[in-house]
């Protein structure tokens, strides 16, 4: 048996989604853009599921722009806001567990003459709304906070953010992706002017992605070409992952609340079985306001990689960190500004429960996980040393 466990990572697509897109590479394979009947066909596919998108996060039909993924959405919303905007200011604000694009984009803007506050966040990952507001300085223009820790599974108080951001008349752009499938998104709600969302995240194919635009907020274009999605995103459109992330979409719509209990249900039942049986653990990010797919753990005097390669061993595939980073050596920078040393974030597994999970799963890690800690920690001369000032 083989368990798949690291949903934040890659999810396999939903065979339904792959059966609606199916038709889109052949049979309906027409061009919005071209005038004859193959366009018209593909122009109302592609406004049916721009509709569809747009109505599950509360959106316009006109605020609604397709990209290749979360990647080019989130390159869209702070370089675009920011190149347009420029005249109102140069500041930014970000928190410091965001995903690793939004800082790499961070270091792009402060090498252009914009300036990044980056801001700190409690033990749990959390952003403190006073902490927050004590960066607005007059010169800031965009504020960019996830909805949820793609590692540690925190959620942020994304509404109260939105709110004090609309007040300060600074636009306020969340990265959804952690967080799509898990909680109800409403760009309303919670005051947001910018949101990427992926399709992949939803069990939709790679390679999609959209950003929301609220009505009357301005972006230059960083893709320019034939002047599709209104001339902010130049491109013939992919029909056919459209499709498939609108399908996705409508799945989810239709599952989202059982399968936010089924999966809190694993994620409950793995941290108090992992937390009891294994001496010196601990999980990390906050313990209520957290991911319903989300068990991150830190296990002290052995390494996060040794017991990524035993679960291997036994068919358990878990994370460490990261999937966007985990091949370097350095120590996940979300663990890092939770205040934990190198080594404590070294510990670290990372269990992401999906659609395709099953209780089988958590009942499997449940009883190899404790054995492998104990023969890693055996052979440990960290462990040991510390049992015996212990
Ligand atoms: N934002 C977050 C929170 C992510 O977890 C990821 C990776 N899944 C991305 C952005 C980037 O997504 P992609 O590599 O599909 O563009």
């Amino acid at each position: 048996m083989n368990s798949y466990i690291d949903d934040q990572s890659a999810k396999p697509v939903d065979p339904r989604v792959i059966e609606a897109m199916t038709p889109y590479f052949h049979e309906r394979f027409g061009n919005p853009s071209s005038l004859h009947g193959e366009g018209d066909e593909a122009t109302k596919v592609l406004e049916g599921c721009r509709r569809t998108i747009a109505g599950f996060m509360n959106a316009g039909l006109d605020e609604i722009i397709f990209t290749s993924g979360a990647t080019e959405s989130n390159n869209l919303a702070l370089i675009g806001y920011a190149l347009r905007n420029k005249g109102k200011g140069n500041h930014i604000i970000i928190s410091e567990v965001e995903h690793i694009s939004i800082h790499n984009i961070a270091k792009y803007l402060e090498k252009n003459e914009f300036t990044v506050s980056k801001l700190p966040v409690d033990q749990y990952g959390k952003v403190n709304l006073h902490k927050l507001e004590s960066r607005i300085t007059p010169e800031t223009i965009l504020i960019s906070i996830g909805y949820a820790s793609n590692e540690i599974g925190t959620i942020q108080p994304i509404a109260e953010i939105g709110q004090l951001a609309r007040e300060k008349g600074i636009a306020f752009h969340s990265d959804t992706v952690a967080a799509e499938g898990l909680i109800p998104l409403d760009v309303v709600r919670d005051s947001i002017d910018l949101m990427t969302l992926s399709s992949n995240d939803i069990y939709g194919p790679q390679g999609v992605g959209v950003l929301y635009v609220r009505k009357g907020i301005r972006l230059n274009p960083l893709i320019i070409g034939g002047g599709q999605e209104r001339g902010v995103r130049s491109g013939t459109e992919n029909i056919a992952g459209i499709v498939g992330m609108s399908a996705a979409v409508e799945i989810m719509g239709r599952e989202m609340a059982e399968e936010v209990k089924r999966l809190a249900g694993y994620r409950d039942k793995l941290i108090k079985h992992i937390l009891d049986r294994i001496p010196k653990s601990h999980l990390n990010g906050h313990p209520t306001d957290r991911l319903a797919n989300n068990a991150h753990f830190r296990f002290e005097a052995i390494e996060g990689e040794s017991l990524l390669l035993s679960l291997k061993d036994e068919g358990v595939s878990a994370a460490t960190g990261s999937a966007c980073s985990s091949k370097t050596l350095e120590p996940s920078h979300t663990l890092i500004s939770t205040g934990l040393l190198h080594e404590e974030a070294h510990g670290s597994l990372e269990f992401t429960f999906g659609r395709f999970n099953q209780e089988a799963d958590v009942d499997r890690v449940i009883e190899i996980l404790p054995p492998i800690v104990e023969r890693l920690r055996k052979l440990s001369p960290l462990y040991k040393k510390e049992e015996v000032t212990t």
